[in-house]
């Protein structure tokens, strides 16, 4: 094996490719001969602003967390994978001992060995060491681009579970950026009908309508009032068989703005569920009372626990087709490509909704 050469973060704005360490794998890990790695707007914001919420970059960091590659190696205690498996690779290793892990929580583990977020490196290298246990062989007809996508259907798996998504609810997904499409993926996939989706972006509109499976969507533009949308992705939702108005079983907020949080409050059906996974604001004010006092439940979301396996047989199922999100793909790890692969995933420059990357 030659060397390794990675993506690094020294600081905002200054990322670059860079000759860097061939790691060994401890006794429960494996090295990866990474391929695929999706470019996710959490990576976008480390490199343009240096931090992502609490957590800020201090040292030279490894970018890059959506991944799947070639198991090259494994560490003298792995017993369960071997070389040369294909293996879709959850970034996150939870500690296994807390309060949380032990009560199925993982996911809330706070000594949560993330990739790509400070201090921990990330993906995007060619070689890669991460726990055997949380690197999932990926089935003969699934691609290995499919096992990088793992990582943003995880996020919204966990969503609609959150959110109590069902056969023959109605759901409503405000922002159809990568994760609220897969929010819909997987929403249409549960059996889902009918799933409302509203954007800003009539683009991004299209790909929901036309290539991820939504029954209906609603453009939020600027002219329109806040009661004019919320009546608009009622209508879209249907009427009940009196021609009653229902609302949303399950709303799931992938924008996470003051603006989408009230609209969704007011599309939820009564004793419905919103489900805030968003992180656009931090403070807002909301109608909390009137939603209340219909009962409906505000959930929160932070990544996903126990995810990969369902990610794997959906998209095995071939009752999701996760590869509508990837709208630009880049061959090969060279410094040109790099920039501009995360230019485009910063600024959704023609179309862009998924960059990935083939390490190669
Ligand atoms: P994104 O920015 O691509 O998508 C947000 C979408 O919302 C955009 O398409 C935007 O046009 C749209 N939007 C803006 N204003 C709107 C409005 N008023 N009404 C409807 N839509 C509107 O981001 P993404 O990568 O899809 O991620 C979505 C959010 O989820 C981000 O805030 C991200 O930080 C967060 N996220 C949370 C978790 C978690 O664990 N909770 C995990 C992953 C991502
Ligand atoms: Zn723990």
């Amino acid at each position: 094996m030659s060397s390794n050469s990675a993506a690094v973060l020294y600081a905002a704005r200054d990322l670059r490719i860079s000759e860097w360490e061939v790691p060994q794998p401890a006794p429960h890990e494996v090295r990866i001969r990474m391929r695929n790695v999706g470019i996710c707007g959490s990576d976008v914001h480390y490199w343009w602003h240096g931090h992502c919420g609490p957590f800020i970059l201090r040292d030279a960091m490894v970018i890059g967390h959506e991944c799947a590659g070639v198991v090259e190696a494994v560490g003298s205690a792995v017993r369960d994978r071997s070389v040369g498996q294909r293996v879709a690779v959850e970034p996150g290793v939870p500690c296994g001992r807390c309060g949380q892990c032990r009560g199925g929580r993982y996911n809330l583990c706070g000594r949560m060995q993330f990739m790509a977020t400070p201090p921990v490196h990330g993906a995007l290298a060619r070689y890669v060491c991460h726990a055997a246990d949380f690197c999932y062989p990926l089935p003969d007809g699934l691609t290995l681009e499919e096992g990088a996508l793992c990582e943003p259907l995880s996020v919204a798996v966990h969503a609609n579970d959150r959110a109590g998504t069902r056969v023959q609810s109605r759901v409503v997904v405000l922002g159809a950026g990568p994760i609220g499409l897969a929010c819909l993926m997987v929403a249409k996939a549960y059996g889902a009908v009918p799933v409302v989706v509203t954007d800003v972006s009539e683009q991004r509109l299209q790909v929901a309508r036309y290539h991820c499976g939504a029954d209906a969507v609603v453009c939020v533009r600027e002219d329109r009032s806040e009661a004019e949308t919320v009546k608009a992705v009622r209508q879209a939702l249907g009427g009940d068989a009196d021609g009653g108005d229902v609302g949303a079983d399950a709303v799931i907020d992938c924008c996470g703005a003051e603006s989408t949080m009230r609209v969704a409050l007011q599309v939820a059906a009564s004793g419905g569920r919103v489900c805030l996974v968003g992180m656009a604001q931090d403070e807002m004010r909301l109608p909390l009372v009137a939603a209340s006092t219909r009962e409906v439940d505000v959930v929160g979301v932070f990544r996903y626990r126990n995810t990969y396996p369902r990610c794997i047989g959906l998209l095995a199922s071939g009752k999701l087709n996760a590869r509508a999100l990837i709208t630009h793909r880049l061959k090969g790890l060279d410094a040109q490509q790099l920039l501009q692969g995360f230019e485009m995933a910063r600024t959704g420059a023609d179309g862009a909704i998924k960059v990935m990357f083939d390490v190669e």
